[in-house]
Formats: C-alpha cells, sequence, structure tokens
C-alpha cells in the first residue's frame, strides 16, 4: 500500500529549515502540499482567524505564489482551498486514502483545534509535528514548559547562564527532493482568490511576500551596517533601516529565524560582535520567549484577566474603538500611528506600544479587540507575539511591573520632536474629542 502524506502549510511557507516538510519527504510516497484560507471566518469572531485587510491578504498572496514556484521546482503542486481547513482536509483524506498527515507546531487556538479534531477523528493515520518557528526544541529550553518564567528577563537569564546560544541548531538544508504530487483536482486557485479577496490596496507595498523576498531581505540588512547600530536607532517612527524589519517573513515563516541567527553571527564575525548585534538577538528571544509562553498558556493568551486572576476594569466602546482604528483620537501621534498601519500594515515597535496603551488607559478599552484588529492588519501578525505583547501592555501579562501606562505627550516630544513623523502621516488633522456625548449633559 503506497504512503500518501498530506503537509498542511500554516506559518512555514518555505522550504529551507522545515524539519515537518523533511520528515514527510523522507516518509511518504505520494504527498499533497495545502494551504487553506478559511474565507467564510467574520470579523470579529472569538476563536477564528480575523478577516485579512488588504495588505495581509496581498502579502500572503505573494508568499503562497513564492511557495508555489519552490514547490513546483521538485516537480510538486502547491493544493489551495478557500474553505475551513477541518472541511478541506477531511475531503482529501477521503479522496486520496491519505495515511500520513504532517504540520509544524504551532500556538493558534483555532489550527490546534482543527488538528486535535482530525486527530480524534482520524486516529488510525499518522500525524507528526514538528517545530520549525522557534529557537530552540522543547527539550533544550532551560526550563520545562511548565516552569516556563513568568518574565521575560528570567526567561533571558536562564537562557544566557546555560549559554543557550550554544545549541541553537544550524538551519536545515531544503529537502533534495520532494515525494509526487497526488493527483489533486486544480481549482485554479489564483483565480478563485482574485474572487474571494479581491486586492485593493491602493499604494505600492513597502514588502513583498516570499521566501525569495525575504531571503535577500536578511542578505541585504546584513550587506550594510544596521546591525551594528540597532541599539540606537530600533526605537525609530518611520523607514526601513531604523530596526531589521524581519518580522512580516519570520511571521509567515518564509524566513527561519535560525536562518537569521546564522546571519548575524556570519555578521559579527565580519564586522566585530557589539551591543547593537548583541541586542538584534535580545529581541528574537524576546519573540521566542512568547512562543513558550503561548505553548504554555494556549487558553488564558486569549483570556480577558490574561495569565492572571484579576479581570481589568476596561470595556468596549464602539465609538472609541472606531475613532482609534481610523486614527481620529484626540492624539495626533496615534492618529499617525494607525494611519501607518492601516496604510501598509506594519508599525514600529514604539508605536505598537503607544497604541496599545492608549487603547488601555486612554480610551478605557478591553485590550483584546485591540489585538484582534491588530491580527486583521499587521502583515507580520504572530499569534504569541501579538497577543503576549498585548497581554503585557494591558497589564495581564508577563510584565513584573503590572502595566505599562505611557505619557503620550513626553513620547511624542522623545520620538518625534520635529513632529516630521505626525505630518507625514496627517496625524494632527483629524484630532477628535474621544466619545460625540458628553457625560456632563447626560441625566442623573
Ligand atoms: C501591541 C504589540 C503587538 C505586536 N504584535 C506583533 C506581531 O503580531 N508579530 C510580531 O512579529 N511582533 C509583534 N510585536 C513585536 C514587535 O513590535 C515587532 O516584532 C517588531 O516591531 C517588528 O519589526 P522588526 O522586525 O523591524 O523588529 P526588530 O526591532 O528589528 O526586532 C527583530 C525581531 O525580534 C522580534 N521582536 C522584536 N521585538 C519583539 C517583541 N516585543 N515581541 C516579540 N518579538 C519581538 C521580531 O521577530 C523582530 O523581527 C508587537 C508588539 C506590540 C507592542
Amino acid at each position: 500500500m503506497p504512503k500518501v502524506g498530506l503537509f498542511w502549510f500554516n506559518h512555514d511557507l518555505r522550504t529551507d529549515d522545515n524539519a515537518a516538510l523533511l520528515r514527510a519527504a523522507a516518509e511518504v510516497d505520494t504527498l499533497i502540499c495545502l494551504y487553506c484560507v478559511d474565507t467564510a471566518t467574520v470579523w470579529p469572531g472569538s476563536q477564528q482567524p480575523a478577516k485579512l485587510s488588504p495588505r495581509r491578504r496581498e502579502f500572503l498572496l505573494e508568499s503562497l505564489q513564492d511557495l508555489e514556484a519552490q514547490l513546483n521546482r521538485y516537480g510538486q503542486k502547491l493544493v489551495v482551498r478557500m474553505q475551513s481547513p477541518l472541511d478541506a482536509i477531511a475531503q482529501l483524506i477521503t479522496v486520496h486514502n491519505v495515511s500520513h498527515l504532517y504540520r509544524s507546531k504551532h500556538v493558534g487556538a483555532y489550527e490546534n483545534s482543527i488538528w486535535q479534531t482530525l486527530r480524534t477523528r482520524y486516529s488510525l493515520l499518522d500525524f507528526s509535528e514538528s517545530h520549525t518557528h522557534t529557537l530552540f526544541e522543547p527539550s533544550q529550553l532551560p526550563c520545562t514548559l511548565d516552569q516556563l518564567p513568568a518574565t521575560f528577563s528570567e526567561f533571558r537569564r536562564l537562557v544566557e547562564k546555560s549559554d543557550l546560544s550554544r545549541v541553537i541548531a544550524a538551519p536545515l538544508a531544503a529537502p533534495t527532493a520532494l515525494p509526487a504530487p497526488a493527483l489533486v483536482a486544480d481549482l485554479a486557485w489564483q483565480t478563485q482568490w482574485n474572487e474571494c479577496l479581491p486586492n485593493n490596496s491602493d499604494s505600492p507595498a513597502l514588502f513583498k511576500g516570499g521566501a525569495h523576498a525575504g531571503e535577500q531581505h536578511l542578505r541585504d540588512y546584513f550587506a550594510r551596517d544596521l546591525a551594528s547600530h540597532y541599539k540606537e536607532t530600533r526605537n525609530g517612527l518611520d523607514g526601513m533601516d531604523y530596526s531589521t524589519k524581519f518580522s512580516p517573513w519570520l511571521a509567515n515563516g518564509t524566513l527561519s529565524v535560525r536562518r537569521i541567527v546564522q546571519q548575524l553571527r556570519q555578521y559579527e564575525a565580519r564586522a566585530g560582535t557589539n551591543e547593537s548585534t548583541q541586542w538584534i538577538f535580545v529581541e528574537l528571544l524576546w519573540r521566542e520567549y512568547f512562543q513558550w509562553y503561548g505553548h504554555k498558556y494556549p487558553q488564558r493568551l486569549f483570556a480577558f484577566a490574561g495569565i492572571g486572576q484579576h479581570t481589568p476594569t476596561t470595556s468596549f466602546y464602539p465609538e472609541r474603538f472606531k475613532k482609534w482604528s481610523v486614527g481620529n483620537t484626540p492624539y495626533a501621534i496615534i492618529n499617525a500611528c494607525m494611519k501607518q498601519l492601516n496604510a501598509t500594515g506594519y508599525l514600529s515597535n514604539r508605536g505598537r506600544q503607544l497604541v496599545a496603551s492608549c487603547f488601555v488607559h486612554e480610551l478605557g478599552l478591553d485590550w483584546r479587540h485591540g489585538a484582534r484588529y491588530m491580527e486583521q492588519q499587521l502583515i507580520d501578525y504572530d499569534v504569541a507575539a501579538n497577543w503576549g505583547n498585548w497581554q503585557y501592555l494591558a497589564g495581564v501579562g508577563a510584565d513584573p511591573r503590572g502595566q505599562r501606562h505611557f505619557d503620550l505627550q513626553k513620547q511624542a516630544q522623545i520620538y518625534d520632536p520635529d513632529k516630521q513623523f505626525v505630518k507625514r502621516w496627517a496625524g494632527d488633522q483629524t484630532l477628535l474629542p474621544l466619545d460625540s456625548v458628553d457625560a456632563v449633559g447626560w441625566p442623573i
């Protein structure tokens, strides 16, 4: 009986350093390479992925086209289905007698519930998962997942104490060959995509999706001396060079994090190690921490009270939410950030901190709606990094200080002293009061 494999691509849209794909390549005779876009999901739903903004759709489409080209070079095909992965996978299992299923480990509640349902429903099939999104394997962590520290600084201390940067495995080479494709009906996915998910962005994108573009960006970044100044520039608000901009490709796995670390080490060997190059590694450790945090708290990552016991006193005010999301608040710096996010699908780390702090503290809004909005907009949306950072900012996550309330006026003076950023994104042209109903006029 020939072994028929199904590889469910998710946030691992590459052939390079993909342990899950290598395993499939070694084990089965024919292979179905599948990606699903669940176009039926609605915004805002709870456990379902958010609807993708035009920028996210565009970046994902380019990433899939690039993956398809990579697979074609192996004589393989990419099967893309515009339906729930549960339905698509169930149909393919039945029609093609699939015996082996593969995927990369995922933090997402939606992805995991589908995988779990499949495992229960098809308990006689072979299910296999590999870690392709992290620097470490669970067995390499300085503690068990249960004992993952409640703060990043403690996690970093443990990593540094056990000199774990030495055990980061070298990235794996792409497979030399892939099993032949199963004869899956070709549904002309790109035509379907254009019908279901039209691309209506009206300005050129900052980022091009796909492993090819990601690898090019990685080479270009380290071909210059930007990494040697990263620590001084990393709090910038606008432009391509103040930070690495690895996140969009890292998030959907078109770039492997271990490939980035390998390039960082090669840069250090050439240009020297300094505080800035070390800081890039620290930031990648933040990412690593949030990945394991997501694995440790698969449900609480999305809970209002976060990983703590106390439910915040914030609520949901539709008018305030709307004004925040389009950049019509009384705060010029926030408006500029939100307009930048909506136009480009990207926002600096400083900008994200400011808009999240404003959302929770000035606007009194339930942080989960902010996280959900960023899920919809960010081309670098990453389940663990997004929800983990929002929890942190909302004071219900891995922050020893309890909460981060930024003084927006002071922050604007420090990071945008000549108001160039605010002017560029017209943040000062849409200043509106938070509420159209004045509380003073309310009956007592
Ligand atoms: C409210 C909020 C939401 C966020 N949502 C996301 C998200 O959905 N996806 C995402 O990748 N990052 C998220 N971040 C983290 C951070 O803002 C971005 O990773 C960073 O701005 C990406 O730009 P860069 O690649 O140039 O980062 P750099 O400053 O160059 O950092 C290098 C890499 O380190 C990692 N990194 C840096 N800071 C963080 C951090 N605080 N948490 C986790 N990883 C980090 C990223 O992988 C990044 O690519 C969020 C931060 C906040 C405050």
